[in-house]
């Protein structure tokens, strides 16, 4: 078979337990026999960021700068019981939020459709892609708790020096305030993140906010996103035959339940974090989750699986014994990121074969071979593969393209 050469390289980011031991076969399997490409190998294992000091992870976030793509594999965030469990230096931070704040981008969660696979909700037979706008509000709020009798103020005191003070309330028992914020450019570059990738998807946009209530703060959203549609792009998104709107939080969860997906939804911070649970439950397993974090440019992507290192089956493999965990989220991640490699390379025999890998994934589980999360989905008849199984299964139908 001849290998489809790729002239670029891109960063691989190697991680943690049962979602390392599938990323090496996938990778061995999957990539490396149908390739010929630079992969630069970062590994980002707890215990290698503990012996540089997390330096590693820095690392890798830049050199996905400068190649442009980013594969990573699932990573331990570690907790007081890992810190202890790997004799940890310290409580590193997680390795995605420390990618992303260098990255600055946005990152997209899709859930992949199998015909046979049951879903809770059994009309979204399209995907709802959450998009999460990462900067700001709560997650960058003081919250207090505040005395009877107090008065909580806001200040502004502007480069001027002119101040300016409201009151916001004054407590008539012993309560609790919250001082919040956002910055234009982050939902500039969260806005222009969310029309590119409505346009390579070639699907429509939605924003939601609470701007009735929250009528400068949310207003803004509002208003950024109207800015950069009406500038920058409404020709294209005409051209290709899909819309921008803007809806209520509230009407806009009305219509995720009745509609049938084929959309993506631009979430604030918390929304999103809330709603990319609830859509992915709504979808079915995790192992069908996946993940891409994009800049405001389009020019740099990293992907991965949006499950974690599924310590439970780890615990099992450690033991000796086989498991049935899902590749398909961890093989999406080598896809999307190996196709964005083609399209800025325009190296179009890379792009065919990622998409062929993704239907061979597909086509696999609707031939009704799958993991036991998915055979469980199905029902007690319902036979399953182990995860080395399943891979053979993939890998004869991608020969047969
Ligand atoms: P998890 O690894 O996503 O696993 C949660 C459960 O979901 C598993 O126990 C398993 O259920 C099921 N599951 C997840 N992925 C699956 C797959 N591919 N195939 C089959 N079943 C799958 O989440 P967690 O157990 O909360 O976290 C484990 C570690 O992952 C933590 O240390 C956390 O810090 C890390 N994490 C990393 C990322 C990331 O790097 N992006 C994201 C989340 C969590 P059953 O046990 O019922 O089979
Ligand atoms: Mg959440």
């Amino acid at each position: 078979m001849k290998r489809i050469n790729v002239s670029k390289p891109v960063v691989e980011i190697s991680g943690d337990e049962m979602a390392n031991v599938i990323w090496h076969r996938i990778k061995e399997q999957l990539i490396l026999p149908f390739l010929n490409i630079d992969i630069i190998n970062f590994d980002l294992s707890v215990q290698n960021r503990d012996a540089t000091d997390d330096k590693i992870t820095i690392d890798a976030a830049h050199e996905i700068k400068k190649v442009g793509v980013g594969i990573k594999c699932a990573t331990i965030t570690p907790d007081d019981k890992r810190v202890a469990e790997f004799q940890l230096k310290r409580k590193y931070p997680s390795p995605n939020g420390t990618i992303r704040n260098i990255l600055q981008g946005t990152i997209f969660r899709e859930p992949l459709i199998c015909k046979n696979i049951p879903k809770i909700v059994p009309h979204w037979n399209k995907p709802v892609i959450i998009a999460r706008h990462a900067f700001g509000d709560i997650y960058k709020a003081r919250d207090l708790r505040v005395e009877k009798g107090s008065i909580v103020n806001i200040e502004v005191i502007e480069i001027t020096g002119k101040k300016e003070k409201k009151e916001v309330h004054k407590f008539n028992s012993d309560g609790i305030a919250l001082g919040m914020l956002n910055e234009d450019q982050s939902i500039r570059n969260f806005a222009r993140s969310c029309f590119l990738y409505a346009l390579d998807k070639e699907i429509s946009l939605f924003l939601s906010t609470k701007n009735t209530i929250l009528q400068n703060y949310d207003e803004r959203f509002k208003e950024i996103f109207e800015e950069e549609f009406n500038c920058n792009f409404k020709n294209k998104f005409q051209e290709k035959g899909i819309f921008y709107q803007h809806k209520l939080i509230d009407d806009m969860v009305a219509c995720l339940m009745k509609w049938n997906g084929g959309y993506i939804w631009a979430c604030k911070n918390y929304d999103g974090d809330v709603i990319s649970d609830l859509v992915a439950q709504g979808y079915g397993s995790l192992g069908l989750m996946t993940s891409i974090l994009k800049t405001p440019d389009g020019k740099i992507v990293e992907t991965e699986a949006a499950h974690g290192t599924v310590t439970s089956h780890f615990r099992q493999h450690q033991l000796g014994k086989e498991t049935s965990t899902n590749p398909i989220a961890s093989i999406f991640a080598w896809t999307q990121g190996l196709w964005h490699r083609g399209k800025m390379d325009k190296n179009t025999d890379l792009m065919d074969f990622c998409k062929n890998l993704e239907k061979s994934c597909i086509m696999t589980v609707e031939n009704g071979y799958m993991t036991k999360d998915l055979a469980l989905m199905v029902g007690p008849n319902q036979k399953w593969l182990t995860t080395n199984q399943l891979l053979n299964k993939i890998k004869n139908e991608i020969k047969a393209y």
